[in-house]
């Protein structure tokens, strides 16, 4: 379900990895070969004409212990959920709900309920909200307040299987952080 933004006061991604394992993650042509290029052929998968993170076992191939092994390298789609952005509202009355302006250009904000992460934590859903914002329109911003902090703090290694000429096999890609 989506509730405007305005509803919301405070939100947090306490890195339960539910939504890595819902949805289904669509990439642009660019993130495509960008994730393709630097970690394997094998990490996106291609239905129809379209691009998508491939996941193993319900999961997303990035995710690791509830958390996303590719921080800096996330497609926009992972950097804006549970943020979603429309040019009108979806009904009237949730109008001055869901409005934010934001370099005189006007968004109408709803966050998506199947985040745990609604109403926890000290963030306020405005700075949320703003960041998610400038990620949607292309800043080239880090995220701070639409990440979770425990991302931002761990070490760990990303474990990424690829498709050798006969099988799989799973490698120690890179150091994060
Ligand atoms: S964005 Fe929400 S559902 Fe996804 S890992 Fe964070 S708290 Fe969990």
């Amino acid at each position: 379900m989506l509730v405007p933004w305005r509803f919301i006061r405070t939100w947090t991604c306490f890195a339960c990895g539910r939504c890595c394992k819902k949805y289904v993650v669509p990439l642009s042509n660019e993130e495509a070969e960008r994730l393709m290029r630097k970690y394997g052929k094998f990490v996106v998968e291609k239905i129809g004409r379209r691009y998508f993170i491939r996941k193993i076992n319900g999961r997303c191939i990035f995710l690791k212990n509830g958390l996303c092994m590719i921080q800096e390298d996330k497609p926009k789609a992972c950097k804006l959920w549970p943020f979603i952005f429309l040019r009108k509202p979806r009904k009237s009355f949730e109008a001055k709900y869901a409005y934010i302006e934001y370099k005189n250009e006007e968004f109408y904000v709803y966050v998506d309920t199947f985040c745990q992460g609604i109403n926890q934590g000290t963030t306020p859903i405005d700075l949320a909200v703003l960041e998610a914002i400038r990620i949607y329109l292309g800043e080239n911003i880090r995220q701070q307040y639409t990440t979770s902090p425990f991302s931002q703090t761990r070490k760990s290694s990303i474990l990424i299987p690829y498709i050798s000429k006969a099988n799989f096999r799973t490698i120690v890609v890179r150091e994060l952080i």
